[in-house]
């Protein structure tokens, strides 16, 4: 993923989606956006302590510098289920100034509609974005230890398949700026939860100086294989939210003072 600069604002961009101009992707940074510490500069979340009004003009910012009006957008209410919810057109335009609109109970979204803006968003959980260029249908997902524990995007390729008629190996997926294994320590009970994924479970944990630390990058990489994406269509984000909390809101480094940035996808 590479970093871009936009008019206002600087956001991620993944190489393995270029080649398709019918879709547009992003992932934001916490550059270039109106909210003050701690969830300076471009806080994309109203679920959090800071003034909505500011959220609402971040987000104006951000449709504005990529050239899709915020009408357009689709924000769900996430739980940290693997819920997964086929968007349609008369949904555009929930949740994007409003957490009361969004589509309740929901983690990861999918459609084949144009125009329409599907996002998720994070801070230190991994969003994933998977592209089939065959069927064009879009996906993204948001996944935290509790959604990839319960294999939200294995779930989320499943519908894909199911609703579009997607082929596995067809679809081409972005893992995106999350924490990283360096950062990422969890308790006993985040392993147990792991349980039923028997022997990947033990390449997904490592001990670091006694600590106990979780891969979730690697694990959802794990995922979107078992769902048969070819490995050469998987690209996974180098950056860890925590170590690079200049760039990306961390729940963890916040101390749960935080923003959140998004990702996106659209088809023109
Ligand atoms: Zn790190």
């Amino acid at each position: 993923m590479k970093l871009v600069n936009l008019r206002n604002t600087q956001i991620g961009r993944f190489d393995i989606f270029e080649p398709y101009h019918e879709l547009t992707h992003f992932i934001t940074t916490r550059l270039g956006g109106f909210s003050n510490k701690p969830y300076h500069e471009l806080n994309l979340g109203y679920g959090t302590d800071d003034d909505p009004d500011t959220v609402t003009r971040n987000r104006f910012l951000l449709a504005e510098d990529l050239g899709i009006p915020l009408d357009w957008f689709v924000f769900p209410r996430q739980t940290h289920s693997s819920n997964v919810y086929k968007v349609v057109k008369s949904d555009r335009g929930l949740g994007s100034l409003s957490r009361d609109t969004a589509i309740p109970d929901t983690d990861a979204l999918i459609t084949n509609e144009r125009h329409i803006c599907i996002v998720v968003q994070v801070a230190d959980c991994v969003p994933i974005l998977i592209f089939d260029p065959v069927e064009r249908v879009i996906a993204v997902a948001h996944a935290g230890w509790r959604g990839t524990s319960n294999k939200i995007v294995s779930n989320t390729i499943q519908h894909m398949r199911h609703m579009f008629g997607c082929r596995s190996n067809n679809l081409i997926a972005a893992v995106g700026p999350s924490i990283h294994s360096c950062c990422y320590q969890v308790g006993e009970d985040v392993y147990e939860a792991f349980g039923h994924w028997n022997r990947d479970r033990e390449s997904i944990f490592s001990f670091q100086n006694h600590k106990l630390m979780l891969n979730l990058p690697l694990a959802n990489r794990l995922l979107l294989l078992h769902e048969g994406v070819p490995s050469e269509n998987i690209s996974i984000s180098d950056f860890c939210t925590y170590c690079r909390a200049e760039y990306f809101y961390s729940s963890r480094h916040g101390k749960g003072q935080t923003g959140r940035f998004v990702a996106g996808m659209m088809l023109w």
